[in-house]
């Protein structure tokens, strides 16, 4: 269980693992439209939890770059190769991890962006460098982006829903101190483990993030405008809210 009671389907090995892992549960092609989904917007505007959402019902897989990252720090450090451990310690202090590292962990996982139940990336791009690789990597427009969705919320608000955020380690259920708090405190209610808070939703790693979104991923929103992909998503109110305000921007 995940996320406001979702039934995860899918297991995303091939790419939280990469290499040559398999999916147990890959997504079939749907009979209807395949979706290919770029999320945008500042960290903590609520892409990944809309992404869950999307999931579950237009059926494309979540493919998070800040997932595979963590899925590597609860590795043992000899398993985690030296990329890996240096991009860890930029993602401990909210920094973007180099373009270099990133680019050779997506083109490890090539094949889940031509997957046939099609994708929602998360995380990723995040600056224009990635981007245009990520436009090459689809075959310079071959396999064209459905849109790019980007959430919209102001400053002030981000940094609340961030500082707030409380998270499952085990079945990775996201809560909010505040607007979501789960039933018994500091407790998940799917599995009961203890919730903690993710080292980069500190305030010092918090200022860090929205520095390096304005700098290196607001750019992206000009940058896809300009190809004519680009949908803004306002993203106040609850995340069925902002889901219901998606699915309308997409005429999905
Ligand atoms: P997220 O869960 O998407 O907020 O990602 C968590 C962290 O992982 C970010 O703060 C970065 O340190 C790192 N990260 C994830 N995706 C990228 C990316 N595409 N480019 C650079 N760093 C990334």
């Amino acid at each position: 269980m995940k996320d406001g009671g979702l039934i995860e389907k899918r297991d995303r090995m091939a790419w939280l693992k990469g290499g040559t892992v398999q999916c147990n549960h890959p997504p079939a092609k749907p009979a209807g439209r395949v979706w290919r989904l770029v999320l945008l917007g500042a960290p903590g505007v609520g892409k990944g939890t809309q992404a869950d959402l999307l999931s579950a019902r237009l059926g494309a897989c979540h493919l998070s770059t800040g997932d595979v990252f963590r899925a590597a720090k609860s590795l043992c450090s000899g398993e985690v190769s030296p990329a890996m451990q240096n991009a860890l310690a930029y993602m401990r202090r909210g920094d973007l991890v180099p373009d270099a590292i990133v680019l050779a962990m997506i083109a490890e996982r090539a094949r889940c962006l031509h997957c046939g139940g099609g994708f929602l990336l998360d995380g990723f791009p995040r600056t224009v460098a990635q981007a245009e690789e990520l436009k090459n990597m689809l075959g310079q427009g071959k396999v064209p982006l459905t849109a790019v969705l980007n959430y919209d919320l102001p400053t002030d608000q981000i940094v609340a829903r961030l500082s707030g955020r409380r998270t499952c380690p085990k079945c990775k259920a996201v809560f909010h101190v505040d607007t979501r708090p789960p039933r018994v405190k500091g407790t998940c209610d799917h599995c009961g483990e203890e919730l903690y808070q993710r080292e980069d939703d500190r305030p010092e790693s918090i200022r860090v993030r929205m520095a390096a979104y304005e700098k290196s991923t607001r750019p992206l929103i000009d940058f896809y405008q300009k190809r004519g992909v680009l949908v803004t998503v306002p993203a106040e109110g609850s995340p069925e809210e902002i889901y219901q305000r998606t699915r309308l921007a997409l005429s999905a």
